[in-house]
């Protein structure tokens, strides 16, 4: 669907003086991506025969169980947009396009508007999510939904779904719908196991839940492709235009822009972000909540950056007056873009909510971040968090000075935004070193900070550190040798099978448990193998009980 094409190099400030005035305007790190002309595919020719196949059986039994009517509505469908966000996903935009219905027969490539927005031999268009498609999919934020009402003919699940290549022959993970008038929408590239459980058969309303965007099949990315066929089989595709050879109206209801510069978000992170494929390789950096001393990188994400448009930036203090503004011109045409700037905060304040403001054409895109204080009542001259062989985070702070310190909370995030509180630690008063262990970090980042508390209940944050799990679903138990318990990580409190063999293969324990401590003092002292399912992953460990 894309591929990355332009990184400019990043101009990173190193001085650290805070300016009372704005900071001087520097350079943007960032880049973007345009859609592939290559000759990829969101299938493969077999798996469209299979897929075929499967629809022609499936609607011919359906319609002998009287289950699907057809043409009873001769309407040409009118769809709605097939995805949405949900209200935990704080963007203005949320998608891009990248590929249209290919409509030259030959080996040209030639979209509805009469340009080459697509691949050869495309049947479908593609709805990629941006910015940071795998945060969206790990936190299932942006959702397909039924663009008619219908009646699902066939479903596909159970497909790896983070794929970053096209150059695989993985099955997708896709629901079809056929409507009223006899024609099939397909909806493919789904997140495996995140399909509606209603069954082939059931009826499925017009903006109705269908599944999350993911990578499953043949993919390089995060998006959805959206193929609609008429009751004969016949390609369709749904935008009217000048080069639409299939069919002389819109499909829509409203036919949205074939190209159209907008601000998908304003962001502000801790640190550049990164973007890369799969999960595990995109950073987002998220974070706001900063303190003196801390630089603020505010973000732009575009769909369809093009060339001549200039967008304008304004970082405004709590009183909305202009701390610091500049502008952009932009001079490539990318299907999707991002843009980062640092800024360090003047060192004297002012304190509380800030803004980060993007105009583009007319539309303001506001952003709000924290600026605090950072004079505690103790004095912290270090808080840092590192991850364990045993995949625990160990978080060591160490204090300057302390007067009136009742103790500090531990507060755990996972997208640096909500916070929960995982612990207390009691305060010395004196000058000491701390420590802490949460027992059950989550795969992927996993953001902490302190909330230090004063004998009169004020209180104060540190700043937010982090730690990055690793994410090769690996499951790990300790200690070993043990006497009476063993402790699993990994499985973050999901319900997992275990079982437990002696040395010579015979089955002493066998039982589920979303616990992630097991006792098993029952057990004779020995060797034991033991293993760990969790969904589709099972680790095989020995252990010696004492
Ligand atoms: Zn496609």
């Amino acid at each position: 669907m894309k591929r990355l094409c332009f990184v400019l190099s990043t101009l990173l400030i190193t001085c650290s003086l805070a300016f009372s005035q704005s900071n001087p305007t520097v350079n943007p790190g960032g880049g973007g991506i345009e859609h592939s002309t290559s000759q990829n595919k969101c299938l493969s020719g077999s798996q469209r025969a299979f897929i075929k196949k499967q629809l022609e059986e499936n609607i011919q039994q359906l319609k002998a169980a009287s289950l699907l009517k057809t043409n009873t509505n001769p309407e040409i469908v009118s769809f709605d947009f097939p995805l949405q966000k949900t209200a935990a996903l704080d963007y203005s935009n949320f998608y891009g396009v990248s590929n249209y219905v290919d409509h030259d027969a030959t080996a040209g490539i030639v979209d509805y508007k009469c340009n080459a927005r697509s691949y050869n031999g495309h049947q479908g268009t593609d709805f990629f999510t941006w910015p940071f498609p795998w945060y969206s999919y790990e936190n299932n934020l942006v959702e397909v939904i039924s663009a008619a009402a219908g009646t699902i003919v066939f479903k596909q699940d159970g497909q790896f779904d983070q794929n970053c290549q096209w150059n695989n022959q993985n099955q997708w993970n896709a629901i079809y719908v056929q409507h009223a008038d006899g024609s099939v929408a397909w909806y493919g590239h789904l997140k495996s196991n995140s399909l509606t459980t209603k069954d082939i058969g059931s009826s499925i309303a017009q903006g109705e839940y269908i599944g999350v965007v993911a990578s499953s099949g043949m993919s390089d990315n995060a998006h959805l492709h959206f193929e609609v066929r008429d009751d004969a089989g016949n390609l369709i595709d749904p935008y009217q235009g000048n080069c639409n050879n299939l069919n002389s109206d819109s499909w829509w209801q409203t036919q949205l822009p074939y190209n159209q510069m907008r601000i998908n978000a304003a962001l502000t992170h801790s640190a550049p972000p990164v973007h890369d494929c799969p999960a595990a390789n995109e950073v987002t950096n998220f974070n706001n909540n900063f303190i003196v001393g801390e630089t603020v990188y505010v973000g732009a994400y575009y769909k369809d950056q093009t060339v001549g448009q200039t967008a304008t930036y304004t970082i405004r203090r709590p009183d909305l007056s202009v701390w610091d503004t500049w502008n952009q011109n932009f001079q490539q045409n990318f299907n999707a873009s991002w843009w980062w700037w640092p800024r360090d905060l003047p060192e004297e304040g002012p304190f509380g909510t800030w803004r980060f403001d993007i105009e583009l054409n007319g539309e303001t895109v506001i952003h709000s971040f924290e600026y605090l204080e950072t004079n505690l009542p103790i004095e912290l001259t270090s808080f840092t968090a590192s991850l364990t062989k045993q995949n625990t985070t160990l978080l060591d702070w160490q204090t300057a000075s302390e007067t009136n310190n009742s103790g500090f909370e531990i507060e755990h995030s996972i997208d640096g935004t909500s916070w929960e509180k995982i612990g207390f630690v009691e305060g010395h008063n004196i000058a000491d070193k701390y420590s802490h262990i949460h027992q059950n970090p989550q795969r992927g980042v996993n953001y902490y900070r302190l909330r230090q508390i004063d004998t009169n209940g004020d209180f104060e944050y540190s700043k937010t550190v982090s730690v990055e799990v690793n994410r090769n679903n690996t499951i790990s138990i300790y200690p070993n040798p043990t006497k009476d318990k063993i402790n699993i990580i990994g499985t973050e409190n999901q319900p997992i099978n275990i079982k437990i063999y002696n040395s010579t293969g015979i089955l002493a324990a066998d039982f589920t448990s979303n616990e992630s401590e097991i006792d098993i003092r029952h057990l004779a002292s020995g060797l034991y193998i033991i293993s760990i399912q969790l969904d589709k992953l099972i680790s095989v460990q020995k252990i010696v009980k004492n």
